[in-house]
Protein backbone atom coordinates (compact mmCIF):
# COMPACT_ATOMS: atom_id res chain seq x y z
CA UNK A 1 0.00 0.00 0.00
CA UNK A 2 1.46 3.41 -0.99
CA UNK A 3 1.29 6.03 1.92
CA UNK A 4 0.15 9.49 1.88
CA UNK A 5 2.96 12.04 0.48
CA UNK A 6 4.61 13.87 2.94
CA UNK A 7 6.19 16.84 2.10
CA UNK A 8 7.85 19.45 4.31
CA UNK A 9 9.25 23.20 3.64
CA UNK A 10 12.22 23.71 4.95
CA UNK A 11 13.47 27.16 5.39
CA UNK A 12 16.51 28.95 7.12
CA UNK A 13 15.61 31.51 8.91
CA UNK A 14 18.46 33.18 7.73
CA UNK A 15 16.73 36.27 6.82
CA UNK A 16 13.68 37.71 4.54
CA UNK A 17 12.10 34.56 2.25
CA UNK A 18 13.38 34.94 -1.23
CA UNK A 19 10.20 34.74 -3.96
CA UNK A 20 12.15 31.82 -5.23
CA UNK A 21 11.30 29.93 -1.75
CA UNK A 22 8.41 30.84 -1.76
CA UNK A 23 7.27 29.25 -5.18
CA UNK A 24 9.23 26.36 -3.58
CA UNK A 25 6.96 25.81 -0.95
CA UNK A 26 3.99 26.62 -3.06
CA UNK A 27 4.93 23.31 -5.00
CA UNK A 28 5.36 21.02 -2.40
CA UNK A 29 1.47 22.89 -0.78
CA UNK A 30 0.36 22.04 -4.61
CA UNK A 31 1.46 18.46 -4.46
CA UNK A 32 0.47 17.34 -0.93
CA UNK A 33 -2.96 18.71 -1.49
CA UNK A 34 -3.15 17.07 -4.56
CA UNK A 35 -2.09 13.67 -3.25
CA UNK A 36 -4.10 14.12 -0.04
CA UNK A 37 -0.83 14.27 1.71
CA UNK A 38 0.98 16.39 4.50
CA UNK A 39 3.09 19.67 3.86
CA UNK A 40 5.15 20.24 6.74
CA UNK A 41 6.86 23.72 8.36
CA UNK A 42 10.79 22.80 9.39
CA UNK A 43 12.58 25.68 10.46
CA UNK A 44 16.53 24.73 9.83
CA UNK A 45 18.41 26.81 12.39
CA UNK A 46 21.40 24.80 12.95
CA UNK A 47 23.45 27.54 11.57
CA UNK A 48 23.45 29.96 14.59
CA UNK A 49 25.96 32.01 12.98
CA UNK A 50 23.61 33.36 10.40
CA UNK A 51 20.62 33.15 12.58
CA UNK A 52 18.20 36.50 12.09
CA UNK A 53 15.70 37.46 14.67
CA UNK A 54 12.07 37.92 13.33
CA UNK A 55 12.73 35.69 10.49
CA UNK A 56 10.50 32.50 11.51
CA UNK A 57 7.64 34.94 12.09
CA UNK A 58 8.10 36.67 8.70
CA UNK A 59 7.99 33.07 6.88
CA UNK A 60 5.06 32.27 9.18
CA UNK A 61 3.12 35.34 8.28
CA UNK A 62 3.87 35.46 4.73
CA UNK A 63 1.90 32.08 4.60
CA UNK A 64 -0.59 33.42 6.58
CA UNK A 65 -1.28 36.38 4.13
CA UNK A 66 -0.94 33.44 0.90
CA UNK A 67 -3.60 32.03 2.33
CA UNK A 68 -1.12 28.67 2.08
CA UNK A 69 -1.53 26.23 5.46
CA UNK A 70 0.53 23.84 6.70
CA UNK A 71 -0.57 20.99 8.68
CA UNK A 72 2.60 20.26 11.11
CA UNK A 73 4.55 23.60 11.79
CA UNK A 74 6.42 25.00 14.76
CA UNK A 75 3.07 27.49 15.34
CA UNK A 76 0.74 24.12 15.77
CA UNK A 77 2.82 21.06 16.61
CA UNK A 78 1.98 17.88 15.08
CA UNK A 79 3.14 14.15 15.63
CA UNK A 80 6.49 13.92 14.76
CA UNK A 81 8.04 17.52 16.24
CA UNK A 82 9.73 19.58 17.16
CA UNK A 83 9.68 21.19 14.00
CA UNK A 84 12.74 23.83 14.81
CA UNK A 85 15.82 21.96 14.24
CA UNK A 86 17.84 23.74 17.47
CA UNK A 87 14.66 21.87 19.82
CA UNK A 88 16.07 18.96 18.69
CA UNK A 89 19.81 18.91 19.68
CA UNK A 90 19.80 15.38 21.67
CA UNK A 91 18.30 13.60 18.51
CA UNK A 92 21.38 14.57 16.28
CA UNK A 93 23.77 14.09 18.78
CA UNK A 94 22.30 10.36 18.96
CA UNK A 95 22.72 9.97 15.62
CA UNK A 96 25.96 11.07 14.93
CA UNK A 97 27.24 8.65 17.93
CA UNK A 98 25.58 5.83 16.42
CA UNK A 99 27.20 6.91 13.10
CA UNK A 100 30.78 6.88 14.66
CA UNK A 101 30.37 3.67 16.25
CA UNK A 102 29.41 2.48 13.49
CA UNK A 103 32.71 3.08 11.93
CA UNK A 104 30.55 5.01 9.26
CA UNK A 105 32.37 8.94 10.60
CA UNK A 106 34.97 9.73 12.52
CA UNK A 107 36.29 12.65 14.58
CA UNK A 108 38.69 15.52 13.33
CA UNK A 109 40.50 17.69 15.18
CA UNK A 110 42.47 19.62 12.71
CA UNK A 111 42.05 23.03 13.30
CA UNK A 112 41.45 25.97 10.87
CA UNK A 113 44.95 26.96 10.57
CA UNK A 114 45.84 23.77 9.74
CA UNK A 115 43.32 23.17 7.31
CA UNK A 116 44.34 26.14 5.50
CA UNK A 117 48.02 24.94 5.06
CA UNK A 118 46.90 21.78 3.58
CA UNK A 119 44.98 23.63 1.07
CA UNK A 120 47.61 26.25 0.01
CA UNK A 121 50.03 23.07 -0.14
CA UNK A 122 47.67 20.92 -2.52
CA UNK A 123 45.66 22.50 -5.18
CA UNK A 124 41.37 21.68 -4.62
CA UNK A 125 42.97 20.15 -1.44
CA UNK A 126 39.83 17.67 -0.65
CA UNK A 127 39.03 16.22 3.07
CA UNK A 128 38.45 12.58 1.65
CA UNK A 129 40.03 8.93 1.21
CA UNK A 130 43.11 10.37 -0.25
CA UNK A 131 43.87 12.49 2.25
CA UNK A 132 42.25 11.57 5.84
CA UNK A 133 45.00 9.43 6.87
CA UNK A 134 47.55 12.52 6.34
CA UNK A 135 45.08 14.42 8.83
CA UNK A 136 44.57 14.85 12.66
CA UNK A 137 41.41 12.53 13.49
CA UNK A 138 40.71 9.65 14.91
CA UNK A 139 41.54 7.14 12.10
CA UNK A 140 45.20 8.33 12.26
CA UNK A 141 45.90 8.80 16.40
CA UNK A 142 45.08 6.01 18.74
CA UNK A 143 41.69 5.54 20.41
CA UNK A 144 43.65 6.98 23.92
CA UNK A 145 44.99 10.21 22.12
CA UNK A 146 41.57 11.04 20.79
CA UNK A 147 39.50 10.40 23.93
CA UNK A 148 42.06 12.63 25.81
CA UNK A 149 41.80 14.59 23.21
CA UNK A 150 38.12 14.94 23.66
CA UNK A 151 38.05 14.74 27.69
CA UNK A 152 40.33 17.93 27.51
CA UNK A 153 37.55 19.50 25.36
CA UNK A 154 39.62 20.32 22.37
CA UNK A 155 37.27 21.14 19.86
CA UNK A 156 36.44 18.91 17.00
CA UNK A 157 34.14 17.90 14.18
CA UNK A 158 32.42 15.03 12.77
CA UNK A 159 33.05 13.87 9.75
CA UNK A 160 31.16 11.13 7.38
CA UNK A 161 33.31 8.29 5.72
CA UNK A 162 32.78 8.09 2.31
CA UNK A 163 34.19 5.41 0.98
CA UNK A 164 35.31 5.83 -2.78
CA UNK A 165 34.19 4.24 -6.23
CA UNK A 166 30.38 3.69 -5.11
CA UNK A 167 27.96 4.54 -7.66
CA UNK A 168 25.39 7.06 -5.87
CA UNK A 169 21.94 7.36 -7.34
CA UNK A 170 19.75 10.37 -7.19
CA UNK A 171 16.09 9.70 -8.44
CA UNK A 172 14.81 12.65 -9.39
CA UNK A 173 11.43 13.61 -10.45
CA UNK A 174 12.13 16.14 -12.55
CA UNK A 175 15.93 15.38 -13.97
CA UNK A 176 15.17 11.67 -13.93
CA UNK A 177 18.41 9.42 -12.49
CA UNK A 178 21.32 11.22 -11.75
CA UNK A 179 24.53 9.29 -10.87
CA UNK A 180 27.52 10.28 -9.79
CA UNK A 181 30.64 8.12 -7.99
CA UNK A 182 31.27 8.74 -4.50
CA UNK A 183 35.16 9.76 -5.17
CA UNK A 184 34.15 12.74 -6.44
CA UNK A 185 32.57 13.39 -2.77
CA UNK A 186 34.65 15.24 0.23
CA UNK A 187 34.09 13.98 3.96
CA UNK A 188 31.32 16.79 5.06
CA UNK A 189 31.70 18.45 8.18
CA UNK A 190 28.28 16.65 9.69
CA UNK A 191 28.68 17.93 13.61
CA UNK A 192 30.73 21.25 15.41
CA UNK A 193 31.61 20.57 18.84
CA UNK A 194 31.96 24.24 19.50
CA UNK A 195 28.18 24.66 19.43
CA UNK A 196 27.28 21.05 19.82
CA UNK A 197 25.13 21.31 16.65
CA UNK A 198 24.84 18.80 13.38
CA UNK A 199 25.21 20.51 10.24
CA UNK A 200 22.51 21.08 7.41
CA UNK A 201 23.21 17.96 6.02
CA UNK A 202 23.07 15.61 9.17
CA UNK A 203 19.94 17.55 10.68
CA UNK A 204 18.23 17.43 7.50
CA UNK A 205 18.50 14.08 6.53
CA UNK A 206 17.39 12.89 9.93
CA UNK A 207 14.34 14.81 9.93
CA UNK A 208 13.27 13.83 6.70
CA UNK A 209 13.75 10.41 7.89
CA UNK A 210 11.98 10.97 11.08
CA UNK A 211 9.25 13.01 10.09
CA UNK A 212 8.26 10.39 7.28
CA UNK A 213 9.37 12.75 4.84
CA UNK A 214 8.67 10.91 1.24
CA UNK A 215 9.15 13.84 -1.32
CA UNK A 216 12.08 16.26 -0.91
CA UNK A 217 10.61 18.91 -3.42
CA UNK A 218 13.35 21.86 -3.43
CA UNK A 219 15.48 24.47 -5.07
CA UNK A 220 18.30 23.42 -7.76
CA UNK A 221 21.11 25.01 -5.38
CA UNK A 222 20.73 21.53 -3.49
CA UNK A 223 20.77 19.29 -6.01
CA UNK A 224 24.80 19.50 -5.32
CA UNK A 225 24.12 18.07 -1.80
CA UNK A 226 21.89 15.56 -3.07
CA UNK A 227 24.14 12.24 -3.28
CA UNK A 228 25.60 13.30 -0.01
CA UNK A 229 22.22 12.98 1.47
CA UNK A 230 21.94 9.84 -0.29
CA UNK A 231 25.24 8.72 1.21
CA UNK A 232 24.03 9.44 4.67
CA UNK A 233 20.53 7.96 4.15
CA UNK A 234 22.96 4.90 3.30
CA UNK A 235 25.33 5.36 6.34
CA UNK A 236 22.36 5.51 8.72
CA UNK A 237 20.77 2.36 7.06
CA UNK A 238 17.64 4.15 5.95
CA UNK A 239 17.94 3.49 2.17
CA UNK A 240 15.21 1.83 1.78
CA UNK A 241 12.60 4.56 2.94
CA UNK A 242 14.66 7.24 1.32
CA UNK A 243 13.00 9.78 -0.20
CA UNK A 244 12.39 10.69 -3.84
CA UNK A 245 14.01 14.51 -5.13
CA UNK A 246 12.85 16.78 -7.04
CA UNK A 247 15.26 19.83 -8.15
CA UNK A 248 13.10 22.67 -9.07
CA UNK A 249 14.67 25.14 -12.21
CA UNK A 250 16.50 28.10 -10.73
CA UNK A 251 14.42 31.47 -10.89
CA UNK A 252 16.76 33.84 -13.18
CA UNK A 253 16.99 37.50 -13.81
CA UNK A 254 14.37 39.21 -16.01
CA UNK A 255 17.87 39.34 -18.61
CA UNK A 256 17.98 35.44 -18.31
CA UNK A 257 21.83 35.51 -17.18
CA UNK A 258 21.91 34.13 -13.36
CA UNK A 259 19.73 34.08 -10.34
CA UNK A 260 17.48 36.66 -9.44
CA UNK A 261 18.85 39.20 -6.76
CA UNK A 262 17.60 41.62 -4.25
CA UNK A 263 19.78 43.90 -6.23
CA UNK A 264 17.86 42.84 -9.60
CA UNK A 265 14.56 43.83 -7.94
CA UNK A 266 16.21 47.67 -6.85
CA UNK A 267 17.94 47.95 -10.20
CA UNK A 268 14.29 47.56 -11.87
CA UNK A 269 11.53 48.48 -9.49
CA UNK A 270 10.29 45.16 -8.26
CA UNK A 271 9.87 43.15 -4.70
CA UNK A 272 11.85 39.91 -4.81
CA UNK A 273 10.60 39.26 -1.13
CA UNK A 274 6.98 38.28 -0.38
CA UNK A 275 6.13 40.67 2.30
CA UNK A 276 8.25 43.80 3.42
CA UNK A 277 10.96 43.03 5.76
CA UNK A 278 12.87 45.61 8.24
CA UNK A 279 16.42 44.30 8.46
CA UNK A 280 16.35 44.25 12.52
CA UNK A 281 20.31 45.62 12.63
CA UNK A 282 20.12 47.90 10.08
CA UNK A 283 17.09 48.89 9.98
CA UNK A 284 16.74 48.76 6.14
CA UNK A 285 13.11 48.19 4.39
CA UNK A 286 12.84 45.84 1.76
CA UNK A 287 9.55 46.12 -0.44
CA UNK A 288 7.66 42.86 -0.65
CA UNK A 289 4.85 41.83 -3.32
CA UNK A 290 1.76 42.49 -0.61
CA UNK A 291 2.71 46.17 0.03
CA UNK A 292 3.56 46.70 -3.66
CA UNK A 293 -0.33 45.89 -4.19
CA UNK A 294 0.07 42.52 -4.98
CA UNK A 295 -3.15 40.23 -4.48
CA UNK A 296 -2.22 36.88 -2.95
CA UNK A 297 -4.41 34.88 -5.65
CA UNK A 298 -1.91 36.71 -8.38
CA UNK A 299 1.05 36.11 -6.33
CA UNK A 300 0.44 31.94 -6.46
CA UNK A 301 -0.68 32.45 -9.77
CA UNK A 302 2.22 33.59 -11.53
CA UNK A 303 4.80 31.79 -9.04
CA UNK A 304 3.11 28.49 -10.54
CA UNK A 305 4.36 29.69 -13.78
CA UNK A 306 7.74 29.79 -12.67
CA UNK A 307 9.12 26.53 -13.28
CA UNK A 308 6.21 24.47 -14.60
CA UNK A 309 3.05 24.82 -17.31
CA UNK A 310 -0.39 23.29 -17.61
CA UNK A 311 1.01 22.29 -21.44
CA UNK A 312 -2.51 24.41 -22.35
CA UNK A 313 -3.19 28.16 -23.29
CA UNK A 314 -4.91 28.50 -19.48
CA UNK A 315 -2.94 31.48 -17.66
CA UNK A 316 -5.73 31.86 -14.98
CA UNK A 317 -5.53 29.40 -12.21
CA UNK A 318 -6.99 29.41 -8.92
CA UNK A 319 -4.83 27.90 -6.23
CA UNK A 320 -7.36 25.23 -6.30
CA UNK A 321 -7.13 24.70 -10.33
CA UNK A 322 -3.39 24.52 -9.38
CA UNK A 323 -3.90 21.98 -7.31
CA UNK A 324 -5.29 19.76 -9.82
CA UNK A 325 -3.30 20.85 -12.40
CA UNK A 326 0.30 20.23 -10.80
CA UNK A 327 2.62 17.48 -12.27
CA UNK A 328 6.31 16.99 -12.32
CA UNK A 329 6.57 15.87 -15.93
CA UNK A 330 5.38 19.80 -16.66
CA UNK A 331 8.15 21.27 -14.45
CA UNK A 332 11.31 22.70 -16.52
CA UNK A 333 14.22 21.37 -15.94
CA UNK A 334 16.12 24.99 -17.22
CA UNK A 335 15.66 28.20 -15.48
CA UNK A 336 12.74 30.62 -15.23
CA UNK A 337 13.10 34.08 -15.73
CA UNK A 338 11.16 36.24 -13.62
CA UNK A 339 9.23 38.84 -15.62
CA UNK A 340 7.89 41.68 -14.11
CA UNK A 341 5.47 42.47 -16.61
CA UNK A 342 3.81 39.31 -16.10
CA UNK A 343 3.96 39.56 -12.89
CA UNK A 344 1.42 42.44 -12.96
CA UNK A 345 -0.65 41.30 -15.72
CA UNK A 346 -1.55 38.58 -13.69
CA UNK A 347 -2.25 41.22 -10.63
CA UNK A 348 -4.54 43.09 -13.19
CA UNK A 349 -6.26 40.13 -14.17
CA UNK A 350 -7.17 39.22 -10.39
CA UNK A 351 -8.03 42.69 -10.40
CA UNK A 352 -10.61 42.89 -12.67
CA UNK A 353 -12.31 39.43 -11.11
CA UNK A 354 -12.71 41.23 -7.97
CA UNK A 355 -15.89 42.42 -6.75
CA UNK A 356 -16.46 46.20 -7.09
CA UNK A 357 -17.51 46.32 -3.68
CA UNK A 358 -14.67 45.04 -2.73
CA UNK A 359 -12.29 47.30 -4.98
CA UNK A 360 -14.25 50.25 -3.61
CA UNK A 361 -13.42 48.96 0.15
CA UNK A 362 -10.13 49.27 -0.45
CA UNK A 363 -10.51 52.55 -2.41
CA UNK A 364 -12.60 54.25 0.29
CA UNK A 365 -9.67 54.30 2.58
CA UNK A 366 -7.27 55.84 0.14
CA UNK A 367 -9.68 58.36 -0.81
CA UNK A 368 -10.34 59.18 3.40
CA UNK A 369 -6.94 59.63 3.64
CA UNK A 370 -7.24 62.32 0.52
CA UNK A 371 -9.75 64.02 2.83
CA UNK A 372 -12.09 63.13 0.15
CA UNK A 373 -15.80 61.55 1.51
CA UNK A 374 -17.54 60.18 -1.63
CA UNK A 375 -20.72 57.90 -1.29
CA UNK A 376 -19.90 54.14 -1.05
CA UNK A 377 -22.29 53.78 -4.27
CA UNK A 378 -20.00 56.02 -6.56
CA UNK A 379 -16.86 54.95 -5.58
CA UNK A 380 -18.18 51.28 -6.13
CA UNK A 381 -19.45 52.32 -9.56
CA UNK A 382 -15.86 54.44 -10.28
CA UNK A 383 -13.97 51.58 -9.14
CA UNK A 384 -15.84 49.39 -11.75
CA UNK A 385 -15.17 51.83 -14.36
CA UNK A 386 -11.53 52.41 -14.24
CA UNK A 387 -10.01 48.60 -13.04
CA UNK A 388 -9.62 48.17 -16.75
CA UNK A 389 -6.98 50.53 -16.74
CA UNK A 390 -5.13 49.81 -13.41
CA UNK A 391 -2.50 47.17 -12.51
CA UNK A 392 -2.83 47.66 -8.94
CA UNK A 393 -5.22 49.01 -6.61
CA UNK A 394 -3.45 52.31 -5.21
CA UNK A 395 -3.50 53.02 -8.71
CA UNK A 396 -6.97 53.53 -8.34
CA UNK A 397 -6.91 57.16 -7.27
CA UNK A 398 -4.61 58.13 -10.37
CA UNK A 399 -6.81 56.85 -12.98
CA UNK A 400 -10.05 58.23 -11.29
CA UNK A 401 -9.21 61.49 -9.29
CA UNK A 402 -11.46 63.90 -11.70
CA UNK A 403 -14.29 61.73 -10.37
CA UNK A 404 -13.96 63.51 -6.94
CA UNK A 405 -12.50 66.12 -7.68
CA UNK A 406 -12.41 69.16 -10.49
CA UNK A 407 -9.05 69.34 -12.60
CA UNK A 408 -6.35 71.43 -11.08
CA UNK A 409 -4.77 72.13 -14.38
CA UNK A 410 -5.52 71.46 -17.73
CA UNK A 411 -3.20 69.49 -20.15
CA UNK A 412 -1.98 72.00 -22.42
CA UNK A 413 -1.43 70.02 -25.53
CA UNK A 414 -4.86 68.93 -25.40
CA UNK A 415 -5.79 72.63 -24.95
CA UNK A 416 -4.12 73.81 -28.24
CA UNK A 417 -5.59 71.55 -30.11
CA UNK A 418 -9.08 71.16 -28.58
CA UNK A 419 -9.85 74.61 -27.33
CA UNK A 420 -10.76 77.13 -30.48
CA UNK A 421 -11.58 80.28 -30.33
CA UNK A 422 -15.50 79.60 -30.42
CA UNK A 423 -14.47 76.87 -27.55
CA UNK A 424 -15.70 79.07 -24.62
CA UNK A 425 -18.65 80.38 -26.27
CA UNK A 426 -19.74 76.41 -26.67
CA UNK A 427 -18.64 75.73 -23.30
CA UNK A 428 -21.33 78.54 -21.79
CA UNK A 429 -24.02 77.32 -23.81
CA UNK A 430 -23.35 73.92 -23.14
CA UNK A 431 -23.14 74.45 -18.98
CA UNK A 432 -26.92 76.20 -19.48
CA UNK A 433 -28.42 73.74 -21.56
CA UNK A 434 -27.51 70.84 -19.19
CA UNK A 435 -28.14 73.06 -16.05
CA UNK A 436 -31.96 72.99 -17.63
CA UNK A 437 -31.93 68.69 -17.40
CA UNK A 438 -34.27 67.00 -15.11
CA UNK A 439 -32.99 63.85 -16.46
CA UNK A 440 -28.79 63.66 -15.74
CA UNK A 441 -28.87 59.98 -16.64
CA UNK A 442 -25.49 59.28 -19.74
CA UNK A 443 -28.49 58.44 -22.06
CA UNK A 444 -30.39 61.35 -21.62
CA UNK A 445 -27.80 64.06 -21.60
CA UNK A 446 -26.19 62.23 -25.28
CA UNK A 447 -29.15 62.45 -26.58
CA UNK A 448 -29.81 66.23 -26.11
CA UNK A 449 -25.69 67.35 -27.04
CA UNK A 450 -25.08 65.70 -29.48
CA UNK A 451 -28.91 66.77 -30.63
CA UNK A 452 -27.58 70.54 -30.04
CA UNK A 453 -24.24 70.08 -31.95
CA UNK A 454 -26.12 68.69 -34.84
CA UNK A 455 -28.72 71.58 -34.93
CA UNK A 456 -25.64 74.25 -34.60
CA UNK A 457 -23.73 72.52 -37.10
CA UNK A 458 -20.31 72.54 -34.31
CA UNK A 459 -17.50 70.08 -34.83
CA UNK A 460 -18.42 66.55 -33.02
CA UNK A 461 -14.88 66.13 -31.96
CA UNK A 462 -14.22 69.79 -31.19
CA UNK A 463 -17.11 70.07 -28.66
CA UNK A 464 -16.37 66.47 -27.12
CA UNK A 465 -12.81 66.87 -26.37
CA UNK A 466 -13.20 70.10 -25.09
CA UNK A 467 -16.01 69.11 -22.95
CA UNK A 468 -14.02 66.34 -21.48
CA UNK A 469 -10.50 68.77 -21.43
CA UNK A 470 -12.70 71.01 -19.14
CA UNK A 471 -14.35 67.97 -16.93
CA UNK A 472 -11.48 65.58 -16.62
CA UNK A 473 -8.69 68.34 -17.06
CA UNK A 474 -7.19 65.93 -20.12
CA UNK A 475 -8.42 63.91 -23.05
CA UNK A 476 -8.68 60.63 -21.36
CA UNK A 477 -10.66 58.63 -19.45
CA UNK A 478 -13.99 56.38 -19.82
CA UNK A 479 -17.33 57.01 -21.79
CA UNK A 480 -17.90 61.04 -21.66
CA UNK A 481 -21.88 61.25 -19.95
CA UNK A 482 -20.57 58.23 -17.94
CA UNK A 483 -18.11 60.82 -16.28
CA UNK A 484 -21.14 63.68 -15.73
CA UNK A 485 -23.50 61.06 -14.54
CA UNK A 486 -21.56 60.33 -11.71
CA UNK A 487 -20.45 63.57 -11.12
CA UNK A 488 -24.23 65.04 -11.52
CA UNK A 489 -25.31 68.31 -12.84
CA UNK A 490 -24.12 70.72 -10.62
CA UNK A 491 -20.31 69.50 -10.83
CA UNK A 492 -20.65 69.39 -14.36
CA UNK A 493 -21.89 72.84 -15.02
CA UNK A 494 -19.66 74.02 -12.49
CA UNK A 495 -16.77 72.70 -14.15
CA UNK A 496 -17.70 73.86 -17.59
CA UNK A 497 -17.68 77.72 -16.16
CA UNK A 498 -14.48 76.72 -14.14
CA UNK A 499 -12.47 75.70 -17.33
CA UNK A 500 -13.93 78.98 -19.86
CA UNK A 501 -12.53 81.08 -16.59
CA UNK A 502 -9.20 79.19 -16.42
CA UNK A 503 -8.48 78.67 -19.97
CA UNK A 504 -9.92 81.48 -21.82
N1 LIG B 1 17.43 24.75 4.92
C1 LIG B 1 17.52 24.60 3.50
C2 LIG B 1 17.10 25.90 2.86
O1 LIG B 1 17.25 26.90 3.49
C3 LIG B 1 16.65 23.44 3.08
C4 LIG B 1 16.95 22.83 1.77
C5 LIG B 1 16.08 21.61 1.60
O2 LIG B 1 14.88 21.80 1.36
O3 LIG B 1 16.58 20.50 1.79
O4 LIG B 1 16.61 25.99 1.78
Amino acid sequence: MQQNPRVRFAPSPTGPLHIGGVRTALYNYLFARQQGGSFILRIEDTDTTRFVEGAEEYIQETFDWLGLSFDESPRQGGDYGPYKQSQRKEIYKEHVHRLLEEGSAYIAFDTPEELELHRSEKENFQYDASTRMQMRNSLTLTKEETDYLIQNKAQHVVRIKIEPGHEIVVNDLIRGRVVINSSVLDDKVIYKSADELPTYHLANVVDDHLMKITHVIRGEEWLPSAPLHVWLYRSLGWEESMPLFAHLPLLLKPEGNGKLSKRDGDRLGFPVFPIEWQDPNSGDRSSGFRESGYLPEAVINFLAFLGWNPGTEQEIFSLEELTSAFTFERCSKSGARFDQEKAKWFNHQYILTMPDNLLAETFMTDLYQRGIDAPKEMVERVAGIVKERIHFAHELWDQSSYFFEAPLSYDEKTVRKRWKEETPGQMIELATMLETMDDFSADAQESVVMDWIQRNNYHTGNVMNAFRLAVVGAGKGPHMFLITELIGKDETVRRLRLAVENIS
